[in-house]
Order: structure tokens, then C-alpha cells, then sequence
């Protein structure tokens, strides 16, 4: 080994750590700038009621957050999905598919996509959308809407469970709050 590959040794050994370190940083980051900026409280329902909805976070981790905007009498209007560096639309299909029983009212053309500009968000999004991606890319935000087909589906809503935090499907003028697994 000359002294010259010694050298570039010691520098990657040390560019290696000085990422390590980063990377962990950035994944918390793209959450917490989800939350700040892509995430609204107080949204009108829709096709429900026009009262404000609140968020409710369904799964969250470092780098990944899924959440539901649910109304009073805990309708979802619209669940959303965001996740760092990735954008797995099966792996969101299949959760929701998972959190909500009688999973044919989830298809497939009901998921949509929208990129999010740090430009359209205001405050300081644009530069804090660098710290964790390419500003040019922006973020991406997938959402489930549910979209009744026909007569007996518009007589039907999904309402978050407030005793298990799942999803289920019932009269949409039903008060009920609490799923059918209890
Ligand atoms: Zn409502
Ligand atoms: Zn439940």
C-alpha cells in the first residue's frame, strides 16, 4: 500500500461515518417537515358533513407516515401517505386493504398521486425541503379517497374505530363510532 492509498483509505473511512450519521437525521426530518407543512388541521369533511376534520395519524415511523382526516363522528374523508426517499403505492394499498374490513371499496384508481412543491408551501419550505431531497423533485403525497359507484355505495362511509384505531365501513349516517370487531 503506497502512502498516496493510505490517504484515500483514512478519507473514505471518514466520509463513511460523517453519512452514516446524516442519514439518520434527514428521515426524521421528512416527517417532521411532513407534519409542518403537507399535514392540515381543520379541512371541511366531505360528503359527509362540512364540519372541520382533525389528522389522524394511522402509522408512523422515521421515515414514513400515513394518516386519516376524520371528522366528529369520526368519518374519513381522505387518508394520506408519505414516505422518505420511497414511494411504495402497493405497500399503501395493502395497508389500507389491511386496516379496513370489507377492502372492495378500496380501488385501485382511487389512489392518486400529487408531487408538493416547496415553492406552493409557504414559510420556509423550500429550503428546509433541501435538507432531505432534491427541492426540484419535491415530495411526494399519495391519498385514498373513497368514490361510491353506485346507489347502495353512496349509502356507505369508512369511520376510524375509537376503540381499535381501524378502519371500518358502515351507514354513512350511522353514529356509531366503534367497529364491528369489538
Ligand atoms: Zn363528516
Ligand atoms: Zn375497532
Amino acid at each position: 500500500m503506497t502512502k498516496k492509498d493510505k490517504k484515500q483509505n483514512t478519507s473514505y473511512n471518514s466520509t463513511d461515518i460523517a453519512m452514516s450519521v446524516v442519514k439518520s437525521v434527514p428521515k426524521s426530518d421528512f416527517v417532521s417537515f411532513v407534519r409542518k407543512y403537507l399535514v392540515v388541521e381543520g379541512l371541511p369533511c366531505s360528503r359527509h358533513c362540512d364540519k372541520p376534520t382533525h389528522y389522524s395519524s394511522l402509522m408512523e415511523d422515521r421515515s414514513k407516515l400515513v394518516g386519516a382526516y376524520v371528522c366528529p363522528d369520526n368519518y374519513v374523508s381522505r387518508i394520506t401517505y408519505f414516505e422518505f426517499n420511497n414511494d411504495d403505492l402497493n405497500w399503501f394499498k395493502s395497508f389500507i386493504r389491511g386496516e379496513l374490513d370489507g377492502g372492495n371499496l378500496i380501488r385501485d384508481k382511487d389512489f392518486r398521486l400529487a408531487t408538493r412543491h416547496g415553492w406552493e408551501l409557504g414559510g420556509s419550505a423550500e429550503s428546509e425541503i433541501q435538507s432531505f431531497s432534491d427541492s426540484s423533485k419535491g415530495v411526494k403525497e399519495y391519498y385514498w379517497t373513497f368514490y361510491p359507484k353506485d346507489n347502495e355505495e353512496k349509502k356507505r362511509g369508512n369511520f376510524l374505530c375509537e376503540t381499535c384505531g381501524k378502519l371500518f365501513s358502515q351507514s354513512l349516517t350511522s353514529k356509531n363510532k366503534v367497529c364491528q370487531r369489538h
